[in-house]
């Protein structure tokens, strides 16, 4: 036996968990209780979601969290008839929209689906709304995506 290797063949499943940061977290927190929190800058003011530790612009360290709004505006987009994150490129039934969103209040901007609405509608500067999930977890995936406010 001394010398031996053994050897199996088959998948392993490996689960485990992380801590994805104070910031990160704090918006996660936010997101469970259908809210937006980001954070402010000090020192220029810019607006961050989520929020981030340090400033972009000034490289000042960030410690004011605000509430935003679930209201923002399309700041750009795409759409595809191909399947998003999937293990490999396949063709979908459904078109795939997605948008760049920047909440009203805030200067960074969110990459999510775009809902309730077809490409032809779309325009840069539309306000959206956000679409939650049923059961928010404090999940990324609370957030459905967002869907144009008016009926668009
Ligand atoms: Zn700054």
């Amino acid at each position: 036996m001394k010398g031996e290797i053994l050897t199996t063949k088959g998948a392993v499943r490996a689960e485990f968990d992380f801590w994805v940061g104070l910031y990160l977290d704090k918006f996660l927190d936010g997101l469970e209780q259908k809210k937006f929190i980001g954070n402010k800058c000090s020192k220029c003011g810019k607006v961050y979601i989520p929020p981030r530790k340090i400033c972009g612009d000034c490289f000042e360290h960030i410690e004011e969290y605000v509430d935003l709004p679930d209201i923002g505006v399309l700041t750009n987009f795409t759409f595809t008839k191909w399947a998003i994150s999937e293990r490999r490129p396949r063709q979908s039934k459904n078109i795939k929209m997605i948008g760049l969103v920047k909440l009203d209040g805030a200067d960074s901007a969110m990459l999510l689906p775009i809902l309730k609405t077809e490409p032809e509608n779309l325009k840069i500067g539309m306000k959206v709304q956000v679409v939650w999930s049923e059961k928010p977890q404090g999940q990324p995936t609370d957030i459905k995506g967002f869907k144009p406010i008016g009926g668009a």
